[in-house]
Parts: C-alpha cells; sequence; structure tokens
C-alpha cells in the first residue's frame, strides 16, 4: 500500500525494527514498492513501481521492506493481504502481502488504509510522468500506467473498504488471472481455497454498509468463540 506524507503526528508511527533501514520520506519509511526518483529519497505517493511490481510478486517479497515473506516451512510463518470485497468475490487480491509487522505499521501510517483520504490520489498518475531535474534519474523514462491498470482504475475514485487478512505463508500463492468485467488481466494473490486465520477491517466507506468480508470476519470470530468454549 502506498502512502502520502501528512503534517499530522498521528500519520508518523514508531517505525518498527524490520524497517530501520528502510529510506525514508517526511518521517514515514518509502514502501519497497514505491516509485521513487533516483537515490529513493524523492517517492511518487500513490504511485508503484512497475519493476519493483513485478518483482515483489515473483520473488515473494514484502510490499513495504522488500524482504522474502517465507515459504512457511518456519512456526508462525504468517502472511498480510489487504482485500477488498471485490478482491474476495473475483478470488484475486491486487495487493501484494507483508510481514504481519509491516503491515500493523502500514495500517497506521498509509493515509488510504488509516482513512485519512476520501478518494484515491488522483495526481499520482500525473506526478509520474513530471520529471525530475536529476538527469541520471530514470523518470524521463517513466510511462504512466495504462488505463486498464488497477492503478489508473483507482485514480480520483472514492476509497474502498480494505480488510487485513491474516493467512499462512504457505497459502500465499501468487496466480495469473485473466481479465473480465471486474478487471484487467494480471498476478494477484489467489484467495480461494485459503484458511483466513484473522480477517480485520482497516478502513470502511462513508455508507457504513455492510460487506461480505465484514460478515466473514464476523462468522471467525465466532468459530473463534465456540472454539474456546
Ligand atoms: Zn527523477
Ligand atoms: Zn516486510
Amino acid at each position: 500500500m502506498n502512502s502520502e506524507a501528512t503534517s499530522t503526528n498521528s500519520s508518523r508511527p514508531p517505525i518498527p525494527a524490520r524497517l530501520h533501514d528502510a529510506p525514508t520520506a517526511q518521517g514515514l519509511t518509502i514502501p519497497y514498492l514505491t516509485l521513487c526518483h533516483r537515490g529513493r529519497v524523492s517517492p511518487v505517493w500513490g504511485a508503484i513501481d512497475p519493476e519493483r511490481y513485478a518483482l515483489v510478486l515473483a520473488l515473494r517479497l514484502c510490499q513495504v521492506c522488500g524482504e522474502d515473506l517465507g515459504n512457511g516451512h518456519g512456526p508462525g510463518n504468517r502472511v498480510v493481504v489487504f482485500i477488498r470485497p471485490q478482491d474476495w468475490i473475483r478470488g484475486i487480491g491486487p495487493e501484494p502481502g507483508l510481514h504481519p509487522e509491516c503491515a500493523a505499521y502500514s495500517t497506521r501510517a498509509c493515509p488510504m488504509l488509516a482513512g485519512r483520504m476520501p478518494t484515491y490520489r488522483s495526481n499520482a498518475v500525473a506526478a509520474r510522468i513530471t520529471p525530475c531535474d536529476d538527469p541520471q534519474c530514470d523518470c524521463l523514462q517513466w510511462t504512466p500506467p495504462g488505463s486498464e491498470s488497477e492503478e489508473a482504475q483507482r485514480a480520483g475514485k472514492p476509497a474502498d473498504p480494505w480488510y487485513s487478512m491474516l493467512i499462512d505463508a504457505r497459502d500465499y500463492q501468487i496466480v495469473h488471472y485473466r481479465g473480465d468485467e471486474s478487471g484487467p488481466s494480471g498476478y494477484g494473490v489467489s484467495l480461494r481455497g485459503i484458511q483466513v486465520m484473522r480477517l480485520r477491517k482497516v478502513r470502511g466507506t462513508a455508507e457504513h454498509e455492510r460487506t461480505v468480508l465484514d460478515v466473514l470476519a464476523a462468522a471467525l470470530d465466532l468459530t473463534r468463540l465456540t472454539d474456546r468454549l
């Protein structure tokens, strides 16, 4: 999840140990996935680096720290995937996974997830084609994402409700999916046949409507409750 800096202190939560070496801007960790000008000091908040996106999916890296998410063979190896109700229905999550501690940080630092932004950034797509004055920077070659891309489709739209889903790392599988009426083709996290260990809403919508994931989260809580009896 990309984030945009704001001036309030609450937008600068403490940075967890795993992210101590990661670059920062305005007191916030720059996620590994975020498009940056040369030197990774000047992020284009809200824009995704397409090369890093491909790497993160292919190598099972955390989208925030860029480290290996693990293959599930270690004890307690868990992965968090941020999903929306429409992702669950489609069976594919376009957001790459995160370590639980990186997810906890993102939930507090990312304006989209923390509920501080009513809509996705509409200028992210435009910002990435504005070159900086560093002649060594790649930004002259940056091309705007196609109008079919997830990023372009989100731009300027009202924000979706987002949920944090905890799964076993063995259930974290990247699959290719074909385009249909709900979105273009691409790669994403398979949401079919997985065991959801925990599901929490991290960002609601203005309407407070109950989504399929609210129902699932309530069912999981009920199961946990009855397991304890
Ligand atoms: Zn640049
Ligand atoms: Zn991480």
